[in-house]
This record gives structure tokens, sequence and C-alpha cells, in this order.
């Protein structure tokens, strides 16, 4: 067997294309989604992040600020300047970019932004909804790979999906999204004996572990659907997943690659997260 490929990629553009349709139409009503993104400290890994999710809010018809704020800044001047974007009129989003650095709390910075803004869905409240079923703004990495399962119509009712990674922002609100789908989820974390038994009885196996070739064929059941959320640097700087792409390609049914998987669809759910905000909030 050899896996199809689920492209992010290409289920991004198509996304992306429909949502230009819908600010175009939010414009005639003279609504321009707002999102605004601060970055504080100079990390090359986040600047480049931030300008991706710039890029696309650009070409989406979403117009963006960006609040660079220099490594020395402290939680109180963050959160002043959250307080003022909370009642921004024009923002309908707003997002931190993480880490933090170290003398800053990531929880009082969450904490701080209204969960009405939060298109990132970390906020506790937001969260809390997820849980119990109720309408909120989703994790925007957990809502892609649950987009890009559903994109190939693969049943997720009954069948068993195991999460390696248990993260507040990815392995645990992405075991939840499954769970609200009435799958049966089991997860594995640093502590979890006899992993690969576990991962091996999956029908849908994520990977967010954040180690470069973590998970080889031995931890594949034949047929599985195999999504890779990992995003590594591996010793000639190319960007790598926690999934051994060859192996696993040869035994599971669908798998997506690093990068071009579930990166891109993270920032289209944003964008995604960024409209529908503009729609609830200005209608
Ligand atoms: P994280 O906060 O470091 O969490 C990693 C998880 O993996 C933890 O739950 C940890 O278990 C578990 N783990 C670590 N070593 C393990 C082991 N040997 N066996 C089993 N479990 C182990 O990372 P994260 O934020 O969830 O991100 C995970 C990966 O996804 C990273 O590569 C990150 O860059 C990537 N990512 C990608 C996107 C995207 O858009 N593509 C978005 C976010 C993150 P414990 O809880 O027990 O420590």
């Amino acid at each position: 067997m050899t896996a199809e490929i689920i492209s992010g990629k290409e289920l991004s553009a198509q996304k992306r294309e429909e949502m230009k349709y819908r600010t175009q139409e939010l414009k005639e009503q003279g609504i321009i989604p707002g999102l605004a993104v601060i970055l504080v400290g100079e990390d090359p890994a986040s600047q480049s992040y931030v300008r991706g999710k710039q890029r696309a809010c650009e070409e989406t018809g979403i117009h963006s600020e960006l609040y660079e704020l220099p490594e020395s800044t402290t939680e109180e001047e963050l959160l002043g300047r959250i307080r003022e974007l909370n009642d921004a009129q024009h923002i309908d989003g707003i997002l931190v970019q993480l880490p933090l650095p170290s003398h800053i709390s990531e929880d009082a910075v969450i904490d701080a932004i209204v969960p009405e803004k939060d298109v990132d869905g970390f906020h506790p409240v937001n969260i809390g909804r997820m849980m119990i079923g109720r309408e909120a703004f989703l994790p925007c990495t957990p809502a892609g790979i649950v987009e890009m399962v559903k994109s190939r119509e693969i049943s997720i009712e009954g069948r068993h999906v195991v999460v390696i990674g248990r993260s507040n922002i990815v392995g645990k609100p992405a075991g939840q999204l499954f769970l609200n789908e009435n799958a049966t989820v089991t997860y594995c974390h640093s502590r979890t004996e006899n992993m690969k038994e576990i991962a091996a009885q999956a029908d849908i196996l994520v990977v967010a572990v954040g180690k470069e070739e973590f998970v080889g064929r031995e931890y594949i059941k034949p047929g599985a659907v195999v999504i890779d959320v990992g995003v590594n640097r591996n010793s000639e700087g190319n960007l790598t997943g926690d999934v051994k792409f060859e192996e696993v390609k040869e035994v599971a049914s669908y798998l997506t690659p690093v990068p071009g998987g579930v990166g891109p669809m993270t920032i289209t759910m944003l964008l995604n997260n960024t409209i529908e905000s503009a729609q609830k909030r200005r209608r």
C-alpha cells in the first residue's frame, strides 16, 4: 500500500479562495476583518511565522497590524497593549505569537485577550466551550487537522484516534475535537507505557511530539490515517516532521507531509476564525 498524501497546501489554497469571497462580501457591507499580531523579541522562527500569517491575511482580504515589541517589554506593557486592542473596533482578532520571553507569563497574556477576539482559541473560555461542545473559536492547529481528515471523507465516528502529545495547544484539543466527532480517543505522552502497541491500534494517528523521525512503521496499523504535526529542523537545516515519511507512506492509507501539511492549515483556520469574528462582532 502507498498512502495518499493529504496536502495541507492544496486544501488551504481552496479554502482561502472561498474566504476571499467572504471578505469581499463583508467589504461590500463596509466591514474589513482585522487581525492584530503581537511579536515580542526577535526570535527568527517567530518572525517567519508572523510574516507568513501577515502575507496570508493580505492575500485573503484581511487587514493585519503587526506590533513588534522589544524583548525588554514588561508584562504590564504587553497587557496594556492587549487591553487597547480589546477595545479597538476595527480589530476582530488578537494573536500574541508564542513563545514569549521568560519574564512574561503566557497564562496572563492569554487570559487578557477578550474571548470574542481570541482567534487562536487558547483562552480558557474558548477551551471550556469547546470541551462542552458549545460554539467557540477552535484552536487553529487541531481544527486544521480535523479539516484535513474530513476533506477525504474519512469516517471519524466510532474510529480509534490515538494522539501522541498532550500540549494545551495541539495534543489535548486535537483529541477533544475528535471526541466531539464521536471518535474513541487515546492520548499518549512521555510517561506512556507500551506506546508502540497503543499507536498500532489507531485508525487515525496524530503525532505532535516535536522530535524528528519519532514515529516509524512499527507504530502504524496497516491502512491507518497518519497526521504529522511536528515541525523540526534536521541537521541540513530542512523542515521535517515527527514521522518517518518514506517508510510510513508504505503502510498508511493517508499521510500528511511536512512541510506543506498541517502548517498551512493552521494559518487557514486562523484566517477563518478572524473572518468569523468580524461576521459575529459587526453584524
Ligand atoms: P510540546 O508542548 O513540546 O508537547 C510535546 C508533547 O509530546 C508533550 O505532551 C510530551 O509529553 C510529548 N512527548 C515528548 N517526548 C515524548 C516521548 N518520548 N514519548 C511520548 N510523548 C512525548 O509541543 P507542541 O506545542 O504540542 O508541538 C508539538 C510539535 O508540533 C512541535 O514539533 C511543534 O513545532 C509542532 N507544531 C506545529 C504546528 C503547525 O502548525 N504545524 C503548530 C503547533 C506545533 P509530556 O506532556 O509528558 O511532556
